[in-house]
């Protein structure tokens, strides 16, 4: 059903700093709309916005206007996890300028009360399937969480994941990140520790490469089986709905930074992440006003944010976008480019569909597609580039992980498919792409033996990937898991006794080191123990390793001394 994406906008308190320079709030807000006055212009018409919500959180708990985050739950992360019931995808996305609130919306902080979005989610997720009693009907979890940094992917859940992970698009699956792992849950104590695994790996590796977390688009996805027995007939359906919670980079210009150098570089391919989604929300917007509807070119491929977004923005999902607003005068130009840019997106018009039975459908097309392949390499004699039998899929299993099809595509000739493995940046004409091999056209396309081979190697892998049982992903996922914790523990971050993380819940007694960051999700985040005696810190045969442009291979050491009483006496 075509349904409009859901606006909100939020403004924070004042930080310590803006109260310091007595800053001045240039924002109020009525029921659903917000004002906004230019500091310098005191005599302008201050200008108006309105949104399907105008989040006030600038005052506190005893202001009747005041909104907390279980009201911004209630009101868009419910619904939306509403629709994931039913069977749609859905996408929450966080936009606004770097300290606006983005991260406090979409995950918050670990004390009472001061939860996010996501973790809310989750927590509903499992507090709803559990209460279920019908037992024909059964459900399954899987998570992934990536980073996209410089326009590049990074598996956040992974720890063997290093270095980028390609983005492509299958003509039946769809735009899809190649081995981005999907990890099976069963509660949310489950969904809440790999969070917060994720949440380390990212301050590992922005400390690390020296990056700014603020510059990288945190991407959290929930896909949510839900199988129904018949018990007349013994079949299965199946729904699956694909939730993509999004807490974007900071929208600010990177010139306003004063960047340079790698900063800029950065920045502008942040920006192209940014810009390109700027370009695709006025596109659809444009395109909801033209009724001109498909003709319309949306640059989804011109940056990865945006391809991989694609079904999220103006296909099939149930899509809310939440912009976090600074109320300081010191921001306005930001703040109303953010309004601006909200008010924009409120124009989109998606088409969400359920999705039932998706796999079913599928497999039947991923199947038909090996077919087509294998008969078109044996055509050409080249049955030695064929490797085993395509899998046999038992659809009828559970947990079994999807991104949807495109509905364009479905089931008919791939017109524009694109080339497996190409990257947004370099996306070129299929025919064009190298000298050697035999161009033979395959579904109205002219495509060489070698990209035959490739597409029929990609496709088996996503065979392969649905075949797994549940009890596979189970295992692999608790596999990743004790990989995960031992490179933290050869790191030096600590883990507790049970293998659970400890997260910024500081031991007491025991001396630590914690990880800083501007970024008030990833500061103090790490937390490293001195223990009894020596320890070393450094890149090379240490206790706490440390790894960047200015860490020496033996950078330092702590000697910590205890007391007749047990005590640490000193450091
Ligand atoms: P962003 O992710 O947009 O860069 P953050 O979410 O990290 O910004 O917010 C910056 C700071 O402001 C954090 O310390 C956060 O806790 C605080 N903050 C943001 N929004 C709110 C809010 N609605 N209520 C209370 N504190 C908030
Ligand atoms: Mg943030």
């Amino acid at each position: 059903m075509a349904a409009s994406v859901k606006v909100a906008v939020r403004v924070r308190p004042f930080n310590s700093r803006e109260t310091s320079r007595d800053a001045k709030c240039v924002i109020q807000m009525q029921g659903s709309s917000t004002c906004i006055w230019n500091p310098k212009q005191p005599k302008e018409a201050a200008k108006n916005f309105s949104f399907d919500y105008s989040y006030w959180s600038h005052s506190t708990e005893d202001d009747p206007a005041f909104t907390s985050q279980r009201q911004v739950y209630l009101d868009i992360g419910e619904e939306m996890l509403l629709h994931a019931f039913e069977g749609y995808n859905v996408c929450i996305f966080a936009y606004g300028q770097t300290g606006a609130g983005k991260s406090y919306t979409m995950m918050g902080k670990q004390e009472p009360g001061q939860q996010g979005i996501i973790p809310q989610m989750c927590e509903d997720l499992f507090k709803r399937t559990s209460e279920n009693t019908d037992p024909d009907l059964s459900y399954s979890v899987e998570v992934s969480y990536m980073e996209i940094y410089c326009e590049r992917v990074r598996d956040l859940l992974n720890p063997k994941s290093k270095g980028a992970l390609r983005v492509r698009e299958h003509p039946i699956m769809g735009p899809y990140v190649e081995d981005l792992s999907k990890l099976a849950v069963t509660s949310y104590a489950d969904i809440r520790d790999l969070m917060d695994a994720g949440n380390k790996a990212r301050t590992v590796a922005a400390t690390n490469m020296n990056e700014t977390s603020s510059r990288s688009h945190a991407v959290f996805t929930i896909v949510f089986t839900q199988r129904r027995r018949d018990q007349l007939t013994s079949l299965d359906t199946e729904k699956v709905s694909k939730v993509s919670l999004v807490d974007l980079a900071g929208s600010e210009r990177a010139d306003s930074s004063g960047a340079k150098g790698v900063r800029l570089k950065e920045g502008a391919n942040i920006n192209k992440s940014l810009t390109t989604l700027g370009k695709v929300i006025s596109a659809l917007a444009e395109m909801q006003n033209s009724k001109r509807r498909k003709s319309e070119f949306i640059p989804y491929r011109d940056s990865v944010l945006t391809w991989i977004l694609k079904e999220n923005l103006g296909g099939n999902s149930r899509t809310a976008m939440i912009a976090a607003l600074s109320p300081a005068d010191i921001n306005y130009e930001e703040t109303l480019s953010t309004l601006r840019y909200a008010d924009r997106a409120k124009q989109i018009r998606c088409n969400a569909v359920i999705n039932e039975d998706p796999n079913a459908r599928l497999i039947r097309e991923l199947k038909e597609e090996v077919n087509r392949l294998r008969d078109l390499l044996l055509s050409q004699g080249l049955s030695r580039l064929i490797t085993a039998p395509a899998a046999e899929v038992n659809n009828n299993r559970m947990g079994v992980t999807l991104m949807p099809a495109d509905p364009a595509s479905n089931g008919a000739p791939p017109t524009s498919a694109p080339v497996p493995g190409e990257g947004p940046a370099s996306e070129s004409d299929p025919a064009s792409l190298d000298g050697h091999g035999q161009l033979e056209e395959f579904q109205g396309e002219m495509i060489t033996n070698e990209e035959a081979v490739e597409r029929l190697k990609e496709t088996e892998k996503i065979m392969a990937e649905l075949n797994e049982t549940w009890e596979e992903k189970l295992r692999k996922t608790e596999s990743i898991r004790l990989e995960r914790e031992s490179i933290l523990a050869e790191m030096g971050v600590s883990i507790k006794e049970d293998g659970g993380t400890v997260g910024v819940f500081s031991p007491k007694g025991t001396p630590h080191l914690v990880n800083l960051n501007e970024d008030p999700l990833m500061s103090e985040c790490l937390l490293y123990y001195i223990k009894e005696g020596v320890t070393r810190v450094g890149q090379k045969d240490v206790d706490i390793k440390l790894s960047g442009q200015f860490i020496k291979e033996q950078h330092c050491v702590f000697y910590s001394y205890i007391n007749q009483n047990g005590e640490v006496a000193g450091i």
